[in-house]
């Protein structure tokens, strides 16, 4: 059996201790009991860090692109064949059910192996000129030294866009991951390590998330950076990128409309959906959230839907009979019992689930509610929980107005076999992503990013490469 992961910082191609002398427990959500202690990197560590990644970019930088993927490959093969105890770690400190975190891992991989060859084709491009022996060129060259602050809900899969994309890059990173679930981002660094990445390449630190997010963006050294996590927080590091004229990219949160039509198979959609509602307790940012759902449609879909949350067997992660595990952090319970609360107080109806289960670890029921009046908070607040919330609709503008009515606006889901309803709903719902009557988003060659207060920038596909480069302007003659 996997023990839980020794927590260092990775610093210059080592293993270190770090020295600021303070610290934190990690715990397991499942029991509320201690796993291990994260040390705080102190500034010395982060300038150690930022010497590494320095001289990492000046190395990294020079190898071929080709050489480059093949060392990214070898860390895309080690993470698989690694990710069974890279998985147990991740439910250990996560709370997500084994399978969940096993399927997280591997995805891991295959976001490597799509950057390692993404990297391969970072074409640049001639424009042709307007003087005979004159040659003008576009040079794609890495931005430099890059910062990431990934957060605790996908601690392998938001580390991992933003280490491989960097690295495909021919940039260096320095990568805060979250103290709350370090043992996991480990194991895959590791797997960058042992496949030979060069010292200073790639960087891990952990401690207080504003005291090194304040010293890292306006570090003369770090040309980018990229933050996944809440829209406040995002809001405040992008203002500080911008007062420093960093590139950023921003990952924020949503608040998902599913937007479900009469001509569809309303079990189908529900069992479908219901997986994707409940994955990691829902604390997913593109989790399915505003169910939208065609009034001829509503009760046979809703019925189905309320059938499937009843029968999900929430538990500790690591027993292989459970379906859906305990939140993250007592945060996320809190978060939860207040707005359930909110929708009671303001006359919504509870369909099932609402409370928290026992009284040792962050269990929620997975919950469905009905009948919320437009006043209450789940309707405008992401709940980043196990609930789903039913609206029903008669008119499509209509429903389409509701859904674009909030600032979010990150993933959406459609189902209908109406080809100009789908047109339709492609052309006006106010989301970077729209996947139409499947789930065909966050496969790693698909860009990946939201709009409005959901952020800007991609991870993934083509474009989250892009956003690790810079374009040099060559005009030469002769
Ligand atoms: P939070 O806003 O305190 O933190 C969110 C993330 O940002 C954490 O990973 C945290 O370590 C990091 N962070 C916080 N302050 C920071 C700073 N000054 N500099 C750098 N990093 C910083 O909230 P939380 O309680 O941890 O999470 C709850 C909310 O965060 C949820 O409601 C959800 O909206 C959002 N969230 C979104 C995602 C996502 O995938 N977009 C992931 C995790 C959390």
């Amino acid at each position: 059996m996997t023990a839980y992961e020794t927590l260092n910082h990775y610093i210059d191609g080592q293993w270190v201790q770090p020295t600021s002398g303070k610290s934190q427990e990690v715990m397991n959500p499942a029991k509320n009991t201690p796993l291990a202690t994260l040390g705080y990197a102190s500034r010395p560590d982060l300038d150690k860090a930022i010497k590494a990644a320095e001289k990492g970019f000046a190395t990294w930088r020079k190898v071929s692109s080709f050489e480059r993927s093949g060392i990214l490959r070898k860390a895309a093969n080690l993470v698989r064949e690694r990710a069974d105890d890279i998985a147990r770690v991740l439910t250990m400190e996560q709370g997500k059910i084994l399978a969940e975190a096993k399927m997280e891992v591997l995805s891991g991989a295959d976001v490597i192996d799509w950057f390692a060859e993404e990297g391969r084709r970072a074409y640049g491009r001639i424009i042709p000129a307007r003087a005979d022996g004159v040659r003008n060129m576009i040079i794609q060259e890495p931005i430099g030294v890059t910062a990431g602050f990934a957060p605790w809900n996908f601690p392998v899969t938001q580390a991992v866009r933003k280490i491989a994309a960097a690295l495909a890059a021919g940039c260096s990173i320095i990568l805060k991951c979250p103290e709350e679930t370090p043992g996991s981002p480990i194991g895959l660094v590791r797997c960058f390590h042992d496949a030979g990445v060069p010292a200073g390449v790639l960087n891990l630190v952990y401690g207080v998330p504003a005291e090194i997010s304040e010293y890292l963006i306006p570090h003369p050294s770090i040309r980018k950076i990229s933050f996944t996590g809440s829209v406040p927080v995002g809001k405040h590091l992008a203002s500080m990128a911008g007062l420093h004229m960093k590139r950023a990219t921003m990952e924020l949160g949503g608040h998902a409309p599913v937007m479900i039509f009469d001509d569809v198979d309303t079990d189908a959609v529900a069992t479908l959906t219901s997986g994707l509602k409940y994955r990691n307790a829902g604390q997913v940012c593109i989790s399915p959230t505003r169910f939208f759902v065609h009034e001829k449609a509503y009760d046979k879909f809703v019925g189905k839907f309320i059938d499937l949350a009843k029968g999900i067997k929430v538990g500790d992660g690591l027993e292989a009979d459970s379906k859906m595990g305990a939140l993250a952090n007592p945060r996320r319970v809190n978060a939860m019992q207040s707005i359930i609360a909110d929708v009671q107080e303001k006359g919504g109806k509870v369909a099932t689930g609402g409370s928290r289960i026992g009284n040792q670890g962050n269990f929620f029921e997975p919950t469905v509610v009905t009948d919320v009046p437009k006043n209450a908070r789940i309707l405008s607040e992401e709940p980043f929980g196990p609930v789903a919330v039913m609206i029903r609709f008669k008119d499509t503008d209509e429903m389409l107005k509701e859904a674009n009515s909030l600032p979010f606006g990150l993933a959406s889901y459609a189902f209908t076999h109406d080809a100009k309803t789908a047109t339709k709903l492609a052309d006006n719902i106010d989301a970077g992503m729209l996947t139409i009557n499947h789930q065909g988003l966050a496969l790693p060659e698909m860009p990946f990013g939201g709009i409005k207060d959901s952020g800007y920038g991609h991870e993934g596909g083509a474009e989250g490469l892009q956003v690790y480069m810079v374009q040099k302007i060559v005009s030469q003659l002769g």
